[in-house]
């Protein structure tokens, strides 16, 4: 790809797009058109038009969307329908419409049926019932990657999707309410360290399996199949390895010397029983992931400490 391109990465304040603009930094493209949230507002279809007409962008890394953990997932589930539909169907149909050279749309491996075989393959997707918790999430992301399918099918626009695992590092969600796990669990531990607390709560049974990648991981793989991938079928993202959330816990507590201990609250939901995705297209594809957990969960923690 011309390292004049000009790209767009829509949500880059957010965990991915922000690892994609430094990702793409890093690789040398110099032509990177961003909009913050206050400037265009991606859910308002005459707004994204007048943005293209102004930009007309060739390439388009969409990492923009509602996201939330399980809670908040459970909680808001119109507003999560609602704006992923509304904020995907404009930048694809502008993507269209204007030409874009080619587009990538972001899944998550969290749209796959609630009891698919493990390690879930691509084929997977809509063979079953979906996970309650994030069923309206879920709905409006299998809408986006059959609409870069269905558009590339009729059109032959080159979008294409993936569909990233559990994702974790700098920029990540750190409220407690609304994150994921990790930044949830290395921010309880790091204040009941400060603060002396004899134990930390987890949630659910700690026997639910996850798999975790490193949000800079996440966004080299989507440079690579940015570059080299033209497929219909969308590409698993992950790292093929699982640990369970109790695992998890302690991985966590080590790291960041907390001395006390874990109460795991059953009243609070489990969600998926395991969720790990299969590789093996990425791999043939020639990408692999390189940063380990220990190593990842380092780094997220040093970027808390700095910024939150
Ligand atoms: P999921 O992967 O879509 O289920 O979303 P989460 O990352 O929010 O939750 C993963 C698992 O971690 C679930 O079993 C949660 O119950 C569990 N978990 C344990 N402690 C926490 C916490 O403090 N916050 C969150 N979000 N999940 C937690």
């Amino acid at each position: 790809m011309d390292r004049n391109a000009k790209i767009y990465v829509a949500g880059h304040k957010g965990l991915v797009g922000s690892a994609i603009v430094r990702n793409l930094k890093k690789r040398g493209y110099k032509n990177i058109i961003t909009r913050t949230h206050g400037e265009l507002d991606l859910k308002n279809q005459k707004a994204v038009e007048e943005f293209w007409r102004e930009e007309e962008p060739e390439y388009v890394y969409l990492a923009a969307a509602k996201v939330g953990g399980i809670l908040a997932n459970d909680q808001y589930p119109a507003d999560f329908i609602y704006e992923n539909l509304m904020i995907q169907n404009n930048v694809i149909k502008a993507a269209h419409d204007f030409n874009a050279k080619k587009l990538l749309f972001l899944g998550s491996t969290c749209i796959y049926p609630k009891n698919a075989p493990q390690p879930i393959k691509e084929e997977y997707l809509l063979s079953g019932f979906l996970e309650p918790t994030n069923e309206a999430y879920a709905i409006a992301k299998i809408a986006g990657l059959e609409m870069c399918k269905f558009f590339k099918r009729q059109y032959g626009d080159n979008f294409i999707s993936c569909m990233p695992t559990n994702l974790y590092g700098p920029y990540d969600n750190f409220d407690l309410k609304s994150s994921h796990v990790l930044p949830a669990l290395i921010r309880k531990f790091h204040e009941a360290k400060e603060e002396g607390k004899p134990s930390v709560e987890v949630w659910g049974t700690g026997t639910p399996l996850r798999e975790f990648l490193h949000v800079d991981d996440m966004a080299d793989a989507c440079i690579f199949l940015m570059e080299n991938y033209n497929g219909e079928e969308h590409v698993n993202i992950g790292t093929g390895e699982e640990v369970s959330i109790k695992q998890l816990a302690e991985t966590v507590k080590e790291i960041i010397g907390y001395k006390g201990q874990l109460l795991f609250n059953s009243d609070k939901p489990d969600g998926t029983p395991r969720k790990l995705t299969d590789i093996t297209k990425l791999h043939e594809l020639g990408w692999k992931h390189s940063i380990n957990l220990k190593e990842g969960i380092e780094d997220s923690y040093k970027w808390f400490k700095e910024n939150y």
